[in-house]
């Protein structure tokens, strides 16, 4: 049975990597150290013999005994609230994380795929975004501790690759949701959809002109396993192309959950990127993947999981 590490395995996407590599096979050693995730999301893989976790913060040195042949390095903050409230744990995260972990796969040979992201353009001044884009980052802006990380995280991802011949890939993850989001990441569709439950105005911030590009999670998952089991080492846009307006979006989420609350417009966050949009062509040359999940039934089963959460862990995110 092939072996595969997974760090930030109990937040949202490594959780359903961890679900999507055990279906296909392989034992899964899921690392988290907690800091942004929830063992609620990866709680009903325990009792599986193909599957293990360990508690640990991957800015330490990473010991796993015997083979392993794959590593998914996930861990990190992802949302401007999270890495805003621990802004040198996101920068320790990309940097110290990245090579500890780069540093493990050179030592058993494994292969390893990096989460970077679309903010490694920053607030682009190219649109649609490809990867050859440079980006376009606020170095010492708010963001620029999670922008600059993952910068890091791909430099020194392309040199452990280039300098020690570790087999790397780099995926580069566009806005993505679906269920075991966290409804207070201050994300914008667990911030809509929790002010929905709680029948409060969605908070719109700036006019609202903004844009961004929402992949739902399957697709996601789909487009990153794809690029682990092909041969390209460069980087890969992963995410879907259809592209909403921030406002239009908060339409969409009042028609959907059928209440009546008004939008109210609050200040636009520093470095907020005004446009976002990827180009997918490399992915799906390379890998033949594009995103099939159309927003509205994304919306649709995203919604339905919000909806089953509890009173009380709705009343425990209230502004
Ligand atoms: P998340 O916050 O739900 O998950 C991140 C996980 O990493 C959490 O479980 C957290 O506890 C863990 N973690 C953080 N620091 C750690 C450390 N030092 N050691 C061990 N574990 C640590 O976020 P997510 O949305 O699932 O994002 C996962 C990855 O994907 C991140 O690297 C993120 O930058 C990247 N990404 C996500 C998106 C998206 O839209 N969801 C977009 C671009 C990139
Ligand atoms: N946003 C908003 N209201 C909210 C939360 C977010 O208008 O309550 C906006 C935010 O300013 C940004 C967009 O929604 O323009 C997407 O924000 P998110 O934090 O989800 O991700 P980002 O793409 O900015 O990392």
């Amino acid at each position: 049975m092939k072996k595969v590490l997974i760090t930030g395995a109990a937040g949202f996407l490594g959780s359903h990597l961890c679900d999507r590599m055990i279906k296909e096979g392989f034992y899964v050693i899921a690392m988290d150290n907690l800091i942004t995730g929830d063992l609620k999301n990866i709680e009903h893989l325990f009792p599986l013999e193909q599957f293990e976790f360990q508690h640990h913060d991957v800015t330490k040195f990473v010991h796993i005994p015997g083979d392993l042949d794959y590593i998914l390095h996930f861990a990190s903050p992802a949302s401007p609230i999270d890495y805003l409230k621990i802004p040198i744990q996101t920068l320790k995260v990309g940097a110290l994380g990245t090579h500890n972990l780069l540093g493990l796969a050179k030592e058993k040979k494994a292969r390893i795929l990096i989460a970077s992201t679309s903010e490694i353009y920053g607030d682009p001044l190219v649109h649609p975004q490809t990867e050859e884009y440079y980006g376009n980052v606020n170095t010492i802006g708010p963001r620029g501790v999670y922008d600059e990380a993952k910068r890091f995280q791909e430099s020194i991802t392309m040199a452990y690759h280039r300098f020690h011949g570790v087999e790397t890939r780099i995926v580069r993850i566009f806005n993505t949701y679906g269920p075991r989001m966290r409804l207070n990441d201050g994300r914008v569709i667990p911030a809509f959809m929790g002010q929905a439950l709680r029948g409060e105005d969605l908070t719109v911030f700036g006019d609202g002109s903004q844009t961004r590009s929402f992949c739902f999670v399957d697709d996601e998952i789909e487009g990153i396993y794809r690029l682990l089991m092909s041969d390209y080492s460069l980087p890969v846009n992963i995410g879907n192309p259809h592209e909403i307006t921030i406002k239009e979006f908060a339409e969409e989420i009042i028609n959907l959950t059928g209440t009546d609350q008004k939008i109210i417009y609050k200040p636009l966050p520093q470095d907020d990127p005004m446009q976002r949009q990827p180009d997918i062509s490399k992915a799906k040359e390379i890998l033949g993947w594009e995103p099939k999940v159309s927003r509205q039934e994304g919306m649709k089963k995203t919604w339905d999981f919000f909806k089953t959460l509890t009173a009380e862990e709705l009343r425990k995110t209230e502004h």
